[in-house]
C-alpha cells in the first residue's frame, strides 16, 4: 500500500501517519517527491481499509501496490530512480557502459584493458576477482590481490570499478575496493546475501537468474530494497532456453517489460547472453535501441588466451568500434554515454 501525502503537509502530520501504521504491524517506507511526501506501507497488515487511512490528517490519497514486488514497482515511485556514480548519472538520460574483463588475471591485463576501454569512451570498470565457476577445476579469481589490481587500474583511469560478490562474508573486502557491487547470475535467489548488500549504500548490479522469471528477478531486487539500499541496477544477461547455438538467450523483451514494470534503470549484458564475440555487438546495439540504460561488456586484450570466458570477449579494438555505433543509437534516442568526470591526460 501507498500513502501520499498532501503537498504541504507538516512533519508532525507524516509522524503521526507513520506511528499509527507502524501500530498496525506495517513498516513504512519513507521517500521524499518533489510536492509530496510518500509512505510505502510493507508487511502482511494488507486488511486495513484504504478509508481509514485516507481519514488521517495530511493524506491525499492511498492506492494499493497489486504487484508482489512493492518498493522495485513504478506503483510505488513513477519516477524513474537516477542516482550518482562518478561524477555521472546511473538511470535517467545518461547510458552506463561497464567495460572490462570477465576475470581479472593481472595487474597489467587490467590497467592495459582499463586504459583501452576508458580510451574508446566506457565509463565505469568490470573485472571478477571471485568468480563463480561451473567446474572447480577452472580458474577461480585472484581474489583480494585482484581487488587491489582492479581498484588500482581504476584510479588510473577515473572509473569506478564493479566486480562479483559470492558470499556475504566478503563483503567487507569487497566494500574497501569496489564502487558497484555485482550479484551474478547464480546468486540472484541469495536471498542472505541480498539481504547483506542490501545493508550497505554501495550500488548493487543485480542480474537476472538463467532461469528467473520478471517477477522473481524483482523480488530479489525487493530484498535488496527493503535493507534501505535504493541504488539498484538490474542486468538482463540471457536465460536458458531450447537454443544452442548461443550461451543464452538474450530477453530483449525483458528491458521494456523492466522499464514499464519497476523504476530502476535496466543494462544488458550481451557477452553472457550469446556467449559469442561476433554477436555481441548486434545485441548490444538492440539493447539500447531498446530502451537500456547501460550496456556491462567484457573486454580482453587477448580473448583466446583469457582465463575465463574469452569466447564472448570482444578486444580492445571491437569495442572502441562498437562504442561509436552505440554513441549513434544513444542520440538516435536522445541519451548520452555518460562521461567520467577525470581529464585521460590527468591520469595517465
Ligand atoms: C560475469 O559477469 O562474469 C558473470 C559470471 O556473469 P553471470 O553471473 O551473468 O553469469
Ligand atoms: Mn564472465
Amino acid at each position: 500500500m501507498m500513502i501520499v501525502m498532501k503537498p504541504g503537509a507538516t512533519p508532525q502530520q507524516v509522524e503521526n501517519v507513520i506511528s499509527y501504521v507502524i501500530d498496525l504491524g506495517l513498516t513504512p517506507h519513507l521517500e521524499q517527491g518533489v510536492e509530496n511526501v510518500f509512505i510505502g506501507l510493507l508487511g502482511q497488515n494488507y486488511s486495513i481499509p484504504v478509508e481509514t487511512l485516507e481519514a488521517l490528517e495530511g493524506v491525499q490519497q492511498v492506492t494499493r501496490i497489486s504487484q508482489a514486488f512493492k518498493l522495485a514497482s513504478r506503483q510505488f515511485q513513477s519516477e524513474d530512480s537516477v542516482f550518482p556514480l562518478a561524477g555521472y548519472n546511473v538511470g535517467g538520460n545518461d547510458i552506463i557502459l561497464i567495460a572490462g574483463p570477465c576475470a581479472v588475471e593481472s595487474r597489467s591485463q587490467i590497467i592495459e584493458t582499463a586504459q583501452a576501454v576508458r580510451e574508446a569512451g566506457a565509463n565505469a570498470l568490470r573485472g571478477g576477482v571471485f568468480k563463480p565457476r561451473t567446474s572447480p577445476y577452472a580458474f577461480q579469481g585472484l581474489g583480494e590481490q585482484g581487488l587491489e589490481f582492479l581498484a588500482e587500474a581504476g584510479q588510473a583511469t577515473g572509473m569506478p570499478v564493479v566486480a562479483e560478490i559470492v558470499s556475504e562474508t566478503q563483503l567487507e573486502v569487497m566494500l574497501k575496493y569496489v564502487d558497484v557491487l555485482q550479484i551474478g547470475a547464480r546468486n540472484m535467489q541469495n536471498f542472505y546475501l541480498l539481504s547483506a548488500v542490501g545493508q550497505v549504500r554501495t550500488p548493487v548490479l543485480l542480474k537476472r537468474g538463467p532461469a528467473a522469471t520478471i517477477e522473481e528477478f524483482l523480488m530479489s531486487a525487493e530484498y535488496i530494497l527493503t535493507g534501505g539500499n535504493r541504488h539498484v541496477i538490474l542486468c538482463e544477461r540471457g536465460i536458458r532456453t531450447f537454443e544452442t547455438t548461443t550461451r543464452n538467450t538474450t530477453d530483449i523483451n525483458a528491458i521494456p517489460a523492466l522499464k514499464a514494470l519497476s523504476h530502476l534503470p535496466v543494462i544488458l549484458d550481451p557477452s553472457h547472453s550469446t556467449g559469442l564475440s561476433e554477436y555481441v555487438p548486434a545485441v548490444a546495439r538492440a539493447a539500447i535501441a531498446a530502451g537500456a540504460d547501460g550496456l556491462i561488456i567484457e573486454v580482453h586484450p587477448d580473448p583466446p588466451r583469457a582465463l575465463s570466458d574469452g569466447r564472448q570477449s570482444l578486444t580492445p579494438e571491437q569495442f572502441a568500434e562498437l562504442m561509436h555505433q552505440i554513441r549513434a543509437i544513444a542520440e538516435a534516442m536522445s541519451r548520452k554515454i555518460a562521461r567520467v568526470g577525470h581529464n585521460l591526460s590527468d591520469g595517465w
